[in-house]
């Protein structure tokens, strides 16, 4: 395999510092990306907008989504992104959504403070070039079984093209058919990454385990593990959710989780010795 430049530790020591909005990942605080899976109406994405503004620090939100199924709900397009937007407005939290192809980059990229690039499309050269090639912090998704290597030489065709602002998700990875998570949390991800490479590495709790009540735990795991932050799905109604419902935590219970991770965060900078390195 070829090896990775412009991402590498030995080009760049000091951690990256990605800026979203006012937010700043990387070498600090955690930081929280939250919100539904979809949106799914104006309303929608106020209402959970307004309940986790304290404790998000960016709004998430599908327009364009990327379903297994082309019967499944596709997301609500331009309409979405004008909702997103107007939302993240309202609560003061910068904003994140995916894009899928090439095409649409301009479009979402005068909608939203950060880009995201979803598994699917991990290695997708010529959307990742695109990408690359514009302003907007982008946060690019782990392949569904992409190794770390190859993970890493998608930034490195972001970082190529022109972007320097780039935070890693580990969201998951096929490993075998299991009936307990949708994917298999590749925790070990984080320090590995953390090593490799100075650009700043999310977990995404959500789509790697499938279920809402996995999150917490999964989520302490990855802060004591050092990642620089969380995306997480929350819906104010999870059952209703016309995707990942069951991999949604309910506002509140988000809201509480903050709480106990900033305080896992801060015992951790306070207390621990930093044994074993
Ligand atoms: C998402 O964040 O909603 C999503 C589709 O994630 P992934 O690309 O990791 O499956
Ligand atoms: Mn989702």
């Amino acid at each position: 395999m070829e090896s990775v430049r412009l991402v590498s530790r030995e080009y760049q020591a000091n951690d990256t510092v990605v800026t979203v909005g006012q937010v700043h990942i990387g070498g600090g605080q955690p930081v929280y990306l939250a919100g539904p899976c979809s949106v799914e109406s104006e309303k929608q994405i106020t209402e959970i907008a307004e309940l986790i503004q304290g404790s998000a620090h960016i709004l998430r939100g599908g327009a364009f989504k990327p379903r297994t199924s082309p019967y499944s709900f596709q997301g609500l397009g331009e309409e979405g992104l004008r909702f997103l937007k107007a939302a993240g407005e309202r609560v003061g939290l910068p904003v994140v959504t995916e894009v899928m192809s090439e095409e649409e980059v301009d479009l979402v990229a005068d909608y939203v403070d950060m880009l995201q690039i979803g598994a699917r499309n991990m290695q997708n050269y010529a959307l990742l070039k695109k990408v690359g090639a514009q302003e907007k912090p982008v946060l690019l998704k782990r392949g569904l079984a992409a190794t770390i290597g190859e993970f890493l030489l998608s930034a490195e065709y972001i970082l190529a093209a022109g972007n320097k602002q780039v935070v890693l998700c580990e969201r998951g990875i096929r490993t075998f058919s299991n009936s307990y998570t949708r994917n298999t949390l590749d925790i070990s991800a984080v320090p590995i990454l953390k090593h490799l490479t100075h650009l700043p590495v999310i977990v995404d709790p959500s789509h790697a385990t499938g279920s809402w009540d996995l999150i917490e735990p999964l989520a302490k795991a990855s802060i004591a593990a050092g990642a620089d932050g969380l995306m997480i799905e929350v819906h104010n109604h999870p059952s209703e959710a016309l995707s990942d419902g069951p991999q949604s935590l309910k506002p509140e219970k988000f809201n509480a989780l903050v709480q106990d991770l900033n305080a896992l965060s801060r015992f951790l900078v306070e207390n621990l010795k930093g044994g074993g390195k």
